[in-house]
């Protein structure tokens, strides 16, 4: 009897701060590259690496991105970091899902080009290469390539290949602070659903407008209030 194939599981995490059409575009050129199955993104608690910077709360970046994958079937919100309280570290994570799934399963992780770079700064990264094969993107025009540090340690990576998307959460925090309207950036940088979601919820605005859609009680557990982050340069997320 011929073998089953392995299952493929892809993860991409992130502060997804907000989610902008450049995380899908990634997502979707991994999903067709690698063949996943599935595709997992692990939205980030408290990322480690963004201390002194303030985050949308959980369930805003949670709701965004389910609103960014209404449209992509295998792709689905994975709320584990969210529902734990601390800093996110992707290998605890890692442990954690691989931990209660079989054995046959290939891990993909999904990351930028920004965040290959500095891959050895992550928290136990070289037990996160025994543990996961590494999917990364091109991002500003800048070709992934591991560092010495890196190199030295066997394991398997790819490019994805893609289209370079130009859509920062960075730029798009700063356009929507100046009182820009989110649906300007719909629908190149902003899924349409989301940029509502953002007026609806008065996110990243100067003068945050009155919820009207948010539970009465907390969804997004122990970490859903505004958390630290740092100025994005990816240190801890991993
Ligand atoms: P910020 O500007 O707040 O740092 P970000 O989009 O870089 O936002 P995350 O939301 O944490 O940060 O990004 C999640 C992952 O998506 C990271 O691995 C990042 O490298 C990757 N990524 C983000 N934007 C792009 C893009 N335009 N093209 C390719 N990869 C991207």
């Amino acid at each position: 009897m011929p073998a089953r194939p392995r299952r493929r599981i892809g993860l991409f995490g992130g502060s997804f701060d907000p989610v902008h059409q450049g995380h899908r575009a990634l997502a979707d050129a991994a999903m067709s590259a690698l063949g996943l199955d599935e595709l997992r993104w692990v939205v980030a608690g408290q990322p480690w690496q963004k201390s002194g910077r303030v985050l949308a709360p959980a369930a805003d970046r949670v709701a965004m991105v389910e609103a960014a994958l209404a449209d992509a079937p295998g792709q689905r919100v994975e709320r584990i970091e969210v529902d734990r309280s601390g800093p996110s570290y992707t290998i605890e994570t890692v442990r954690a899902l691989q931990a209660a799934e079989p054995t046959d399963v290939d891990w993909w992780l999904l990351i930028g080009q920004d965040q290959h770079a500095n891959f050895t700064t992550w928290r136990d990264w070289r037990e996160l290469l025994a543990r996961v094969a590494l999917a990364v993107a091109a991002r500003d025009g800048v070709e992934p390539v591991p560092s010495p540090e890196l190199a030295g340690v066997p394991h398997r990576w790819q490019v994805v290949p893609m289209p370079p998307h130009p859509a920062s959460a960075t730029v798009i925090r700063r356009r929507l602070a100046g009182a820009e309207s989110a649906q300007l950036l719909a629908p190149a940088w902003l899924a349409p659903g989301v940029a509502d979601l953002i007026e609806r919820r008065g996110l990243y605005h100067p003068v945050p407008a009155q919820p009207v859609d948010r539970p009465a009680s907390p969804d997004a557990g122990p970490v859903n209030d505004r958390v630290s982050a740092s100025s994005g340069v990816p240190q801890q997320r991993p």
